[in-house]
């Protein structure tokens, strides 16, 4: 018999559509598929070479447990550099990916009887990960009117005794919603006031469009950095999603006791992979304004044609590379003699009988809407558009 969490545990459902969509297509079926959660650029050749150069030189063995220190120093200069704050190398950690990260840090933080705010709508593996250190997520709704922010009035309702932390990711994924310094410092001082750890998730800082500048809710006050741990990586900024490198960065009682379970578990993350990162942090970074102009193009693409289909709403993504349309208006209707009435019945709907693939809104917190990833070539966004316009017009 399976154990009891193991039972409780969904697969991650964004790699289950995509691996549903590999089916498809692996029967020949042409899917326009917007699951991806990963850049669709190469790897940058310099970071490449940076692994073979790695190999070559026989970093294959293991490294320290919370990772080389190079790349720690990397680490280090990109939060002075990019967000004014200060860390020693026995406050940052390098895990398996900015998930991996995110978990031993909940297994480090939380337990049994206490309570995690996770805003909608929110990453799907918040709340599966905060469960399975046995705390319990309370989930916050928030509204596009409040451009997806949580508000220290808002926050206030959901603050207990057993309130051990909130969760932050801006820009959000499924949203690209990003946060004001004014709301940051709201919800910095409940902190305080309460004795809140913030998980601040930067992971898409630096795909950002607009002009628009990332402030992290560490770098506002002295406070609110001693109660912030900070996740991040290289695996959307440098289209590294295949390494498996994340950093996460804070009080050291809190790496020292992420360090431990992560020597329990996986030990260090890649050798190599290490080396390759520390390529992407400390080399060239116009690669990245590169993608995020591209990304930008698509965005205002998706987000005009999505709004032009009678009843659709679409939030303008600030950052990351999702839009997350509002498909309530069409819930209820009818395509031929089946009513659609979730967001789950209306991505399986655009699957099979429209070949594109998408996420449903369900998933992230927010019933009626879908995640759609700009991830992909405009030509498959072209595709998949026309696709989604057919289905919506077939709704009636
Ligand atoms: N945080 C957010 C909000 C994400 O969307 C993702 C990936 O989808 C991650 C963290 C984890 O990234 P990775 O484990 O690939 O580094």
């Amino acid at each position: 018999m399976l154990s009891e969490r193991a039972r409780a545990l969904k697969p991650s459902p964004t790699l289950a559509i995509s691996a549903k969509e590999k089916v498809l297509r692996a029967q020949g079926l042409d899917i326009a598929g917007f699951g991806a959660g990963e850049p669709d650029f190469d790897t940058p050749q310099h970071i490449k070479q940076a692994a073979i150069d790695a190999i070559n030189k026989g970093f294959t063995k293991y490294t320290p447990v919370a990772g080389i220190e190079p790349l720690k120093d990397a680490i280090i200069e990109k939060f002075k550099n990019d967000n004014g704050l200060t860390f020693k190398r026995e406050e940052v950690i390098i895990s398996c990916g900015g998930k991996h990260g995110l978990y031993n840090l909940f297994q480090a933080l939380f337990q049994e009887g206490d309570e995690v705010i996770i805003p909608t709508p929110y990453w799907v593996s918040y709340p599966p990960m905060v469960e399975l250190a046995g705390a319990k997520p309370v989930i916050v709704d928030t509204r596009e009117e409040d451009d997806y922010q949580v508000t220290g009035d808002l926050l206030k309702k959901y603050i207990t005794n057993k309130t051990k932390g909130i969760i932050l990711n801006y820009p959000s994924n499924p949203v690209g919603s990003v946060y004001t310094v004014e709301n940051l410092t709201q919800i910095g001082k409940l902190a305080v006031e309460h004795n809140l750890y913030i998980i601040s998730d930067e992971m898409y800082e630096k795909l950002v469009y607009d002009g628009y500048k990332h402030t992290s809710i560490a770098s506002i006050d002295k406070a609110f950095k001693e109660r912030t741990i900070i996740s991040n990586g290289v695996s959307k900024a440098y289209s590294m999603t295949g390494w498996r490198i994340g950093y996460t960065v804070g009080q050291k009682e809190i790496i020292s006791a992420m360090s431990n379970i992560q020597s329990q578990s996986t030990s260090n993350p890649t050798s190599i992979s290490q080396y390759a990162a520390l390529a992407a942090l400390t080399g060239p970074q116009d690669f990245i304004a590169m993608m995020v102009n591209e990304f930008q193009k698509r965005r205002d693409y998706l987000v005009a044609e999505l709004t032009s289909i009678p009843g659709v709403t679409c939030y303008n993504p600030r950052g990351a590379f999702y839009v997350f349309p509002n498909f309530s208006a069409l819930m209820g209707k009818k395509y031929k003699d089946k009513v659609i009435e979730t967001s789950a019945a209306l991505t399986e709907l655009l699957l099979e009988e429209f070949h594109t693939a998408v996420v449903p809104g369900a998933e992230f917190g927010k019933e009626g809407y879908l995640r759609l990833s700009f991830a992909t070539s405009m030509e498959v966004i072209k595709k998949g558009v026309e696709r989604i316009k057919k289905a919506a017009a077939a709704l009636i």
